[in-house]
């Protein structure tokens, strides 16, 4: 099975108001640094707009893409990201530009980059549980706009969650709509896939595609955060494919090492096969992990310390002052 394919396009949105600049990106904006990141098929560099000084990241999206026209799912990507202007949660929309070969979208710069990084690192860089609760409850507040209305991201991965900064952590912006739809026409949407690791059975399945397919992506995403484990990732592709399948997810002591009870039900409530007994994002919001109901959380992965506010002490620190020469 490929990583990402879109077999049909229901549920797309082709409606915009943004006016699409034809003249040149690089007459209002300056390239400086070096790229911020990439997928498939666009780049995102940083760039300063000449006018104001102010730094966005622009994101360069082929239009061919292996031979075919897709101009129309970049239109759907801008008017997605144009009906979630109001969500303080999503990377805003400043310009559109389109040449010949590209459109360029001039968005928000996010310059704590993605959350991915600090879900793989060890020690001092992972986020703690206290992190993740306070992450947590962007998201779901994120996404439970995009679900109000009606709208499904499809891909949300540590790589499409980016943090306004890192170090202090700063506030949560959800990107890339690349293949997000519009859940209320009366056509199904089926037959779109995301990323293997964080794919919904239903979609394996071909089955039709609801809200609830975004809420067993924040629970794989949740798990990712809390543990550094990604719970299905298999050896190869159909190895992933089946653990997602027959939900084969481990919640053992040894992963959740340090985490409370109450993270563990969370996920669980929404790595259910059947959709429709999935949490909503909404309910998540209501859980007791994200409303102050735990007993003190210990930091994760980092066995020098045990308890939240504690600065860290070197074992010489904690030694006793030797005596002061007299
Ligand atoms: P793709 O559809 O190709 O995956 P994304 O929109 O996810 O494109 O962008 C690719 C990468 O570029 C992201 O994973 C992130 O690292 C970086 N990126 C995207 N948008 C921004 C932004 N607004 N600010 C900073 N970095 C960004
Ligand atoms: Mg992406």
């Amino acid at each position: 099975m490929p990583d990402s394919v879109m077999m049909n396009r229901s549920g797309m949105v082709s409606k915009i108001h943004t006016r699409i600049r034809t003249d040149t990106f690089k007459s209002s904006y300056d390239l400086v640094g070096k790229e911020l990141g990439r997928g498939k098929f666009a780049v995102v560099k940083k760039c300063v707009e000449k006018s104001t000084g102010k730094e966005y990241a622009a994101k360069f999206l082929r239009k061919r893409r292996k031979g075919q026209d897709c101009r129309v799912d970049i239109i759907n990507e801008i008017a997605v990201l144009e009906s979630a202007e109001a969500n303080p949660f999503v990377v805003s929309l400043h310009e559109v530009y389109e040449t010949t070969s590209e459109i360029i979208l001039v968005l928000e710069c996010a310059a704590g980059g993605e959350i991915f990084n600090q879900c793989v690192a060890d020690n001092d860089e992972a986020f703690t549980e206290k992190d993740v609760i306070r992450l947590a409850r962007q998201i779901l507040t994120g996404v439970a706009g995009l679900h109000r209305n009606n709208v499904v991201h499809l891909d949300l991965k540590p790589q499409n969650i980016l943090l306004t900064s890192s170090r202090p952590l700063g506030d949560i912006r959800i990107v890339d709509f690349g293949l997000s739809r519009c859940v209320d026409s009366v056509e199904e949407v089926r037959e779109i896939l995301g990323t293997p690791e964080y794919v919904a059975p239903e979609v394996l399945n071909y089955e039709p595609i609801s809200t609830a397919t975004d809420m067993w992506s924040i629970g794989v995403l949740i798990y990712v955060m809390l543990t550094g484990a990604s719970p299905f990732l298999g050896e190869e592709k159909q190895e992933t494919f089946l653990n997602i399948s027959q939900v084969n997810v481990d919640y053992s002591q040894d992963v959740f090492d340090g985490v409370s009870s109450l993270a563990v039900d969370f996920i669980k409530s929404l790595l259910l096969k059947n959709p429709r007994k999935r949490a909503t994002a909404e309910e998540c919001l209501k859980h007791p992990w994200l409303n102050g109901h735990s007993s003190p959380l210990p930091h994760l992965r980092n066995p020098l310390r045990s308890s939240l506010d504690e600065p860290e002490t070197s074992p010489s620190e904690s030694e006793p002052e030797s005596p002061a020469p007299s």
